[in-house]
């Protein structure tokens, strides 16, 4: 299968509008680039529910702070094509200027999502969520996908865009994908690559806290956020290098804290820990076990 690439976004409509207009259906993977197998399972499973998949690689600088890493980026594309073609799931890499994602200059519109980014990356990260729900926004305009595959490594991103889509009437479905781990469980990041190697064996612990959070709920059926949220930093503390960002536990609809953990609730446990420039995520989705009150009476 030939990859074409494309920078024009007038150029990716158009193609866009040629597949729709001959009956097929468009998979889009949004990603900044820097490509590893965590995006290409995303692509792997856009080829499995779409006709023709697009991959966008745009470092979107509107989502980055000013002390943030916006610069310092990987930004790899001809590497990322080798991938893509290597992997022969892709048809369209879309690689837009900045220029051509915000084509009057600093930008002046934007979609934003309340609440549900007041906490995790959202807290951290001023601004973050705005940038990213703008861009999407754009790419699903150019692109008119009729899916759209997200990683739930970054499960608040998921849920922010999930809710705009569905409040902006998007005509796309998104769709989220599990994070793809190394043999060791460190969540697959872009950013793994600042890790010094001694960081890098200490960074596991991330994916061993967020597991005990999911241990803690699941199996042992623990409702008191704070007694979870210990365990995960008592996880924490073997890791000498860096600094906790956060450690929290959120409700899965509106990613708000909660004390008290109730049955059927969709609960996240997420981290955000820096190594020095690198700052890495993870988190575990559980869902509160429904408990029995009582006994049933027949
Ligand atoms: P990024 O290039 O970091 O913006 O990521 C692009 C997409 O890939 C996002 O939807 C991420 O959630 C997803 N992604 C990043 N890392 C992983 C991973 N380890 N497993 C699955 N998806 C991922």
């Amino acid at each position: 299968m030939s990859l074409e690439i494309i920078s024009s976004s007038k150029e990716m409509t158009a193609w866009s509008m040629r597949q729709l207009g001959s009956g097929f259906t468009i998979g889009l993977v949004p990603t900044m680039g820097a490509l590893h197998q965590g995006h290409l399972s995303l692509v792997h499973e856009a080829a499995s529910g779409s006709d023709k998949v697009v991959v966008s690689i745009f470092v979107n600088p509107t989502q980055f702070g000013p002390n943030e890493d916006l610069e310092a980026y990987p930004r790899t594309l001809d590497e990322d094509i080798k991938a893509l073609v290597q992997q022969g799931k892709a048809d369209v890499v879309f690689a837009p200027s900045v220029r051509e994602m915000y084509p009057l200059g600093a930008n002046k519109t934007w979609v934003v999502v309340d609440e549900l980014g007041d906490h995790l990356c959202g807290a951290s990260r001023p601004g973050h969520f705005r940038g990213v729900t703008t861009v999407v926004a754009r790419l699903f305009a150019i692109i008119q996908p009729t899916k759209s595959y997200f990683g739930l490594k970054d499960a608040q991103q998921f849920f922010i865009l999930r809710r705009m889509s569905i409040e902006m009437s998007f005509q796309v479905e998104l769709i989220g994908i599990p994070t793809v781990r190394e043999r060791d469980g460190l969540a697959l990041s872009s950013r793994n690559r600042y890790l010094s190697p001694e960081e890098r064996k200490q960074a596991v612990a991330l994916s061993r806290a967020v597991a005990i959070a999911k241990t803690l709920i699941e199996k042992n059926g623990e409702t008191d956020s704070d007694k979870i949220i210990r365990a995960m930093k008592d996880e924490l503390a073997s890791v000498t290098l860096g600094v906790v960002d956060y450690v929290e536990i959120v409700e899965g609809e509106h990613l708000q804290p909660c004390k008290r953990l109730t049955s059927g609730m969709v609960v996240l446990a997420a981290i955000a820990y820096k190594f020095g420039k690198a700052r890495l995520i993870d988190n575990s989705i559980s869902i509160v076990p429904l408990r029995r009150i009582g006994r049933s009476r027949v």
